[in-house]
């Protein structure tokens, strides 16, 4: 595809952006005053549309900004409200608990049902409450150099587990190297931190032949890197090689909690050790939650008896509030139900299948890719294997005249790739707009 007619369609459906939107233009278009680089959060500038759109209001699968436009929300705040905004039982423990206090560093009794929740939930016994999915993943990665007083981790390449610095590794023609773009970091963090290729089992093993990787981190799909899923055996040699080599497992469900209401560990069986999920389980309240096995919990108490007194590095003072226990029973017993998940499973189905139908018709070199509720459509050639070749496929400027092209059609999907989730709010009737307003952008595309 040529780079010219993409910026020709970018072009045209800027203009098209703008029209449709005056009051956010007037509010937005030039930043908002008091804030540095003009949003109150330097991602919200990284969206392709001309400015960031100014919500008025989101309800269920829907978002109505400020000019009036709705949009067919398929990007859920990246995945914080991927059970649908304000769900009602969510919205309702909010409203009960703001009467009884928002934060004390006490539990309530909320908690009490909470940590039975969990336990069954995810299978593992022993729970502790955060705030981010970034913070969940420090803690527990804490923990694991602790019990194994091993320094290093092993991360694949193409990951994304939040901002923990010791993850921003990546292979670069091969070779490890710190991410580029990182922000004052001065370390060289290839010193801590090993990286291979996801779907690469001799290469995992070989590093970690050494013994000195106290956990390796990973999502089961890869899914901040287009979407790369595990080949057959995959995982079950990860297991395999990480108990043979005394290095712990650690698995992010933060995104792949779209595969079921346990997340991709209990519809696959896998067997981590720590377990971090943050973002949608408290249903858009912040919140994160990190589990350890019995084995585990063992070893870190006896870490905790053997080691010197004093601060632990681990926990921060808002999280663990009684917000987040009200929010996140609600979320666990009346929103993240099989019953919803059914729903989120079918529509899913039903878009991926369309948009696949649309890029045959238009026998475009594309392919899509779904973990439950969360499908991605990659402007390249698949399946991929590994973080390479998801780099490798990344088009960012045919991306963001599409992402823009579907804002004009009432579609909104996630920034920075093409990730489109479905909620228990979402209507059939939405799938099937976005699957037309797809077909039309790849009919433009091809003209
Ligand atoms: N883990 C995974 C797998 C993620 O995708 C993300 C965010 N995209 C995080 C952790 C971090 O979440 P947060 O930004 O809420 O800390």
């Amino acid at each position: 595809m040529s780079s010219s007619r993409i910026d020709s369609i970018r072009a045209a459906e800027a203009k098209i952006f703008r029209k449709a939107r005056p009051k956010s233009e007037a509010a937005v278009g030039k930043g908002v005053k008091g804030f540095f680089g003009g949003v109150p959060m330097h991602w919200m500038n990284d969206w392709p549309t001309p400015f960031p759109i100014l919500v008025e209001k989101a309800k269920g699968a829907t978002i109505t900004d400020v000019d009036g436009n709705k949009l067919a929300d398929f990007c859920l705040g990246d995945t914080g409200s991927m059970f649908g905004h304000s769900p009602a039982p969510v919205a309702k423990a909010i409203r009960r608990q703001s009467r009884r206090g928002l934060t004390y560093m006490l539990p309530s009794e909320d908690a009490l049902v909470l940590g039975k929740l969990l336990s069954e939930r995810f299978g593992l016994p022993h729970w502790q409450i955060a705030t981010t999915a970034t913070d969940a993943n420090r803690f527990a990665l804490r923990v694991a150099r602790a019990v194994t007083n091993r320094p290093k981790i092993l991360v694949f390449n193409g990951c994304y587990h939040g901002s923990v610095d010791e993850t921003f590794v990546r292979l670069d023609n091969g070779k490890p190297a710190n991410k580029p773009g990182l922000t004052g970091e001065f370390r060289d963090l290839t010193q801590g931190t090993k990286i291979v290729e996801f779907n690469d089992l001799p290469a995992l093993e070989a590093a970690l032949a050494d013994q000195d990787v106290a956990c390796v981190i990973t999502e089961p799909v890869l899914t901040n890197c287009c979407m790369v899923l595990p080949e057959p055996g995959f995982l079950e040699g990860l297991r395999k090689a990480t108990r043979a080599t005394g290095t712990l497992l650690l698995i992010d469900e933060t995104h792949t909690i779209s595969t079921g209401p346990g997340g991709y560990t209990q519809r696959y069986g896998l067997e981590p050790d720590l377990f971090v999920l943050g973002k949608p389980v408290a249903g858009g309240v912040p919140a994160s939650v990190w589990g350890i096995s019995d084995e585990l919990a063992a070893r870190y108490e006896a870490y905790n008896r053997s080691k010197q007194p004093g601060y632990s590095g681990m926990g921060t003072t808002l999280s663990a509030n009684p917000l987040q226990f009200a929010a996140m029973r609600a979320a666990l017993e009346e929103v993240m139900t099989e019953e919803n998940y059914a729903h989120m499973e079918k529509l899913a189905g039903r878009l991926a299948a369309g948009l696949e139908a649309a890029i045959a018709k238009h026998k475009l070199p594309w392919h899509v890719r779904r973990v439950g509720a969360r499908v991605e459509f990659i402007c390249a050639p698949g399946p991929l294997k590994n973080g390479s070749e998801a780099d490798a496929a990344h088009a960012s400027e045919l991306e963001a005249a599409i992402h823009v092209a579907l804002v004009n059609r009432g579609i909104l999907i996630a920034p920075f790739h093409n990730m489109m989730l479905i909620s228990p709010a979402t209507t059939k009737a939405q799938v099937d707009r976005l699957i037309s307003a797809f077909g039309d952008i790849a009919a433009q595309l091809t003209a």
